[in-house]
């Protein structure tokens, strides 16, 4: 066993990763989580909340042995299903196979998946426990349970992965600025649900559309783009789909301020997604139920307190969630981490600060990533420029591989660092919108040309290892 005891601070999905490649690595871990066990409760009232899984959270879980145990709880989606405003859909594929796929997994089974994990590792969970104070100079926490009564404790080496709201990293702020900013979206989002087909009136089944028993195309990501507002659809295992509206918050029509109730926000589906509303037989209730969810975006100049307390995943850089990357940044996070600190287990300074070197220029680009991605999902899917520039680049990555890769697919398959893929992704699109100024018909263009110019003007791309 280590000589330092870990103090986790929330075992959400981050938390509970980490503490099971911790516990695996010899350390003491004792994880507080401010809610009940889900594994007992059930997982926020039994709502189906599910995430997509690309390959950088695979990677780590398959380093610690779990990412067949996760595949087997999630579906395949193998592209974009987008629906335009008269009914057509058409799947815009990530990969050329099915080895370029994401996966949607429900955020509860996995939750209880890894804290399983974490536990069977010898981590151990302390439920209803939530952070409300440290004193840093005598490491010691103020934990509270369900009831509001407060306990002390002594804490081993503290690290934060509770959230984005997180407490400890409040805590830390008040000891010592982080330098924390937080930049809201101005666009929230809500929750519905489609159930499965076998709970639908066969006449808002349309023909051929559905399969196996879900109501649309199982295995894809389904977006409806409507240029400043947007909803997606996740299958769900059990053959259901988790619909998001995402919408501006405040302001004229359409945003959440303009649908007061339920029988508004039906009148607003039926004029914007009308194919939708039928496949929601439960819509008020869940329009009703379901609160209006606030993104933003973390930046912190700081990470961590000397070698006292180090935020990590969503209460170090939480992101807008439009690249369905947050998590998977964050399982990326927890590989670093554990391996920093095996390697190093002492000089706790120096390993925290290394994480933040390596961790904070990847977390920034994909922060800003993630918020282009809303523009491109809402908008540019749908947009004959975008979709002439996406053509091109289908061309290019077929004749110089080594030269030319979409950005999706350097941040969706790869393990290319994200501050790369930006970096990488900015090059290339300037070239592509030269090519497509001189030439605007994709189908004109010279690819032979196009290619030399990119290979003359970029570096090769790294070789790639998968797996
Ligand atoms: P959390 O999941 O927030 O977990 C934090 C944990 O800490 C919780 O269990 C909480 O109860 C606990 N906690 C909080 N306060 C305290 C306290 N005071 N004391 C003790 N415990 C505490 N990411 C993807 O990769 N793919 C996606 O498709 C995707 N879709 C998303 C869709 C939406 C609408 C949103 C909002 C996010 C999405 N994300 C996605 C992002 C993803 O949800 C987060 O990045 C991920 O949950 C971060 O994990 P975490 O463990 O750091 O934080």
């Amino acid at each position: 066993m280590s000589q330092h005891p870990i103090t986790l601070i929330g075992g959400g999905l981050v938390g509970a990763l980490l503490a099971q490649q911790l516990a695996q690595r010899g350390f003491a871990v004792d994880v507080f989580e401010k809610r009940p066990d889900p594994r007992q409760a059930g997982f926020l009232g039994g709502r189906s909340i599910n995430l997509a899984l690309a390959e950088r959270g695979l990677h780590a879980l398959r380093s610690t042995g779990l990412a067949d145990d996760v595949l087997q709880r999630a579906v395949m989606m193998r592209g974009r299903m987008v629906h335009d405003r008269d009914g057509q859909h058409g799947l815009q594929r990530y990969g050329i196979d099915d080895s370029e796929v994401i996966w949607s997994v429900s955020r509860g089974a996995l939750n209880t998946l890894l804290l399983d994990a974490a536990e069977a590792a010898g981590a151990k969970f302390h439920f209803d426990q939530a952070l409300t104070t440290v004193d840093f100079d005598r490491q010691r926490i103020r934990l509270a349970d369900a009831n509001g009564v407060e306990r002390e404790l002594s804490a081993g080496l503290l690290i934060g992965a509770d959230g984005a709201g997180s407490a400890l990293r409040a805590a830390m702020n008040a000891h010592t600025p982080l330098g924390e900013r937080v930049e809201p979206l101005d666009h929230g989002y809500k929750e519905l649900e489609i159930p499965p087909a076998s709970e639908l009136p066969a006449a808002v089944l349309q023909a051929g559309e559905g399969r196996d028993g879900f109501a649309l195309e199982p295995n894809a990501l389904h977006i409806w783009p409507h240029g400043s507002y947007m909803c997606i659809a996740l299958p769900n295992t059990e053959r259901s789909f988790t619909v998001t509206l995402f919408l501006p918050s405040q302001g004229a029509a359409p945003s959440f301020a303009t649908l007061p109730d339920a029988a508004a926000a039906a009148t607003f589906f039926t004029e914007q997604f009308p194919g939708l509303l039928p496949l929601m037989p439960r819509f008020a209730e869940d329009f009703e139920h379901n609160p209006i969810g606030t993104l933003s975006t973390l930046y912190l100049q700081r990470w961590h307190l000397d070698g006292r307390a180090l935020l990590i995943g969503d209460a170090a850089h939480a992101i807008v969630p439009f690249h369905g990357q947050g998590m998977n940044c964050g399982f990326e996070d927890t590989v670093v981490l554990a391996n920093l600190l095996a390697e190093a287990r002492d000089d706790h300074a120096e390993v925290f600060a290394e994480f933040q070197r390596q961790r904070q220029p990847n977390a920034d680009a994909i922060a800003r990533m993630a918020l282009e991605n809303y523009i491109e999902m809402r908008d540019s899917v749908a947009d004959p420029h975008y979709l002439a520039k996406r053509e091109l680049g289908a061309l290019l990555a077929a004749r110089i591989p080594t030269h030319y890769m979409a950005r999706y697919r350097m941040v969706t398959f790869t393990h290319l660092p994200y501050r790369y893929a930006l970096e990488r992704g900015q090059a290339q699109d300037a070239l592509l919108e030269q090519l497509l100024r001189e030439t605007p018909d994709v189908a004109t263009i010279d690819i032979d040309t196009a290619a030399q110019r990119f290979v003359s003007t970029l570096a090769p791309l790294p070789e790639l290892r998968h797996g």
